[in-house]
């Protein structure tokens, strides 16, 4: 028996980032622990594998495409897959203008159960099947664990939806994964919420999460969500983790997207989530704020810039 199991201490072992790590909670002293000098513990609380107080960047990669690496990482593709022509104009459309990740949604969470649902696990082949034609890492979202298993042979990183933010069982399930998870906040999560949420993902062992702002609701409406650029800021400073900045749920509307865009990248985004459409006004789903393919063109010119003045010092 381990000093920690005579102790009684809830604690489990694992390796992230090629450290071995003890996490022992709840508020474990560990100097009381008499652990051997090759262990590092990290007391329980809210979140501890996620904060910068243990690590102070990391790098997470989505096919080969380095995410936090110091370059910027833009994502882009349809809010939804609605077929193999749509979503292969999507894709050529945003790997011309330098998108190095292709999105789209297949199990889509929609507020009504009368609007589209997605195509599913038909929507994930034909993620598969474009993005391998056209060399693009893919990015899709899982809203049940019972979809992961499934998933997980078509996609390179399972994005979190803001409504399944804080779907305990979806984030256990994916921390048993080794794939990079793209964890959206909730748009009613405190950022201690949101880190905790990511240390659900990293406790299982999956060390590959990034935090991604996508609006929260506040008592404007005048955009369809309120992007908080200071949480993105703030997650910059208290995790290691890289951060997505999607500009596109926030906006609601086409002209937002490029502003809410520009300021996340000048708060600190590595990455940019965005949908672009072939034809946004007949989009199944978010027609309203879907980029067209010349406004993306546009929208990756200035976020290229504003990132490299920014980072300049
Ligand atoms: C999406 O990315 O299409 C989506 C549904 O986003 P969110 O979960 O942020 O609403
Ligand atoms: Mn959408």
């Amino acid at each position: 028996m381990s000093r920690l199991e005579e102790l009684g201490v809830q604690h489990k072992r694992l390796r992230l980032y090629g450290v071995d790590l003890v996490v022992a909670w709840p508020d474990v002293d560990p100097s009381s622990l008499g652990l051997g000098s090759g262990d590092v513990v990290i007391p329980g609380g809210h979140y501890q594998l996620s904060s910068s107080k243990w690590r102070r960047s990391s790098v997470v990669r989505v096919g080969g495409v380095e995410v936090g690496g110091g370059d910027l990482v833009v994502a882009a593709g349809p809010c939804a897959v609605e077929g193999e022509d749509q979503l292969r104009a999507a894709a050529a459309a945003v790997k011309a203008a330098g998108a190095k990740l292709l999105r789209g949604g297949a199990f889509k969470p929609r507020t009504s159960p009368y609007s589209f649902q997605g195509l599913g696990e038909r929507g994930l082949e034909l993620l598969r099947k474009v993005g391998g034609e056209l060399g693009l890492p893919v990015v899709s979202e899982v809203t049940d664990p019972r979809q992961v298993e499934a998933a997980y042979k078509y996609v390179d990183a399972f994005q979190v939806g803001a409504r399944n933010a804080q779907n305990f069982e979806l984030l256990r399930a994916l921390g048993e994964t080794d794939k990079p998870v793209i964890l959206k906040r909730g748009f009613g999560e405190t950022v201690e919420e949101w880190l905790s949420a990511a240390d659900y993902v990293l406790l299982g062992g999956n060390e590959n999460v990034i935090l991604c702002e996508r609006g929260i609701r506040t008592f404007d409406h005048t955009l369809r969500f309120t992007l908080d650029v200071g949480a993105v800021a703030a997650v910059k400073r208290l995790s290691h983790l890289p951060v997505c900045v999607d500009p596109s749920h926030p906006a609601g509307r086409r002209e937002y997207v490029e502003p809410l865009a520009l300021a996340g990248v000048a708060a600190g985004a590595d990455m940019l989530l965005v949908e672009v459409h072939p034809d946004p006004g007949r989009a199944l789903s978010d027609s309203e704020q879907q980029l067209t393919p010349s406004m993306f063109l546009d929208f990756m010119r200035k976020v290229t810039a504003v990132f490299r003045a920014s980072r300049s010092t």
